[in-house]
């Protein structure tokens, strides 16, 4: 894994991450949009088969390449040159250039936030090569925090592709040794498996989804079995204040609560970015 020197250096360096992060935070908004929009097409199709009773969905299925970006109030097809991360929602002055309907925030702050993310992971892990490999691993689990925060859901056409990724990385000596990253993937399952089971038992309620499960699995094969108890502290303490917080404000809407997998996902890229010394450190382990 060696390419040009210089090239490599000014494209692995915290800028051109940087850069790489607007142009995937643009595609990651696609992503947290369409996913679950295709799996409930997909779901729908599969009842309708199971059952025997005509699918009532029309058109082409929806994927993440087609149809091309609308404007959701007029239908406006969005060109290429409105569709520049962060430059266009500026320039557009966050409306769209046909109605003048608002453009939400969230799109440019993704941007920004996993440029912002891709730079600090260039700036941790350096010039190499496999830095990219840690974008890749950022750049999903903040896929998988918006999509879980705005739908409860963990699909696990991201989960278990990042689950393998860590797997295999790890076995070809690119980021763990191979039985810190197994036994993480091992360790991160079976740990939400058991809380998740003792609350059902002793509750009768669900208290996670069982994505959240597959999601500490992956972190464990990316991040190694050490790393989960200082991630599961860290998502338990955020996630607890953020859900006090929401229901003080009254924010939380009845019947429905706070997803575990943004704050899972946030403490897993605090402790990618900080390293497994400074985070044992943090808890006192050494
Ligand atoms: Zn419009």
């Amino acid at each position: 894994m060696e390419f040009g020197t210089e090239l490599q250096q000014a494209l692995l360096s915290p800028w051109g991450l940087g850069l790489l992060g607007l142009c995937i935070g643009s595609f990651l908004n696609v992503v947290v949009h369409r996913l679950p929009l295709m799996l409930e097409q997909q779901w729908r199709a599969e009842s309708a088969e199971l059952l025997g009773i005509e699918n009532k969905d029309e058109g082409a299925p929806l994927s993440l390449s087609r149809p091309r970006s609308r404007c959701p109030h007029c239908g406006h097809q969005i060109r290429w040159f409105e569709n520049i991360p962060l430059v266009s929602w500026l320039a557009l002055r966050a409306r769209c250039s046909a109605c003048k309907a608002p453009i939400s925030a969230r799109y440019p702050l993704v941007e920004l936030f996993t440029g912002v993310l891709l730079a600090a992971v260039g700036w941790r892990f350096g010039a190499a090569p496999t830095t990219l490999l840690w974008c890749g691993f950022a750049a999903t689990l903040v896929a998988l925090a918006a999509i879980d925060w705005d739908t409860t859901l963990l699909p696990d056409s991201l989960t278990l592709p990042l689950l393998w990724a860590g797997l295999i990385a790890a076995t070809l000596g690119w980021t763990l040794p191979l039985p810190t990253a197994l036994w993480g993937a091992v360790a991160g399952y079976l740990s939400l498996w058991s809380v998740y089971w003792l609350f059902k038992l002793t509750t009768g309620k669900e208290g996670m989804g069982r994505g959240d499960f597959k999601l500490l699995a992956a972190m464990g094969a990316w991040l190694g079995w050490q790393m989960l108890l200082p991630i599961l502290l860290g998502a338990s303490i955020i996630g607890a204040i953020v859900g006090i917080a929401m229901k003080l404000s009254a924010n939380l809407r009845e019947g429905r609560y706070v997803p575990f997998g943004p704050f899972l996902a946030g403490s897993g890229v605090v402790v990618m970015l900080a390293g497994q010394q400074r985070v044992l450190g943090w808890i006192g382990w050494n």
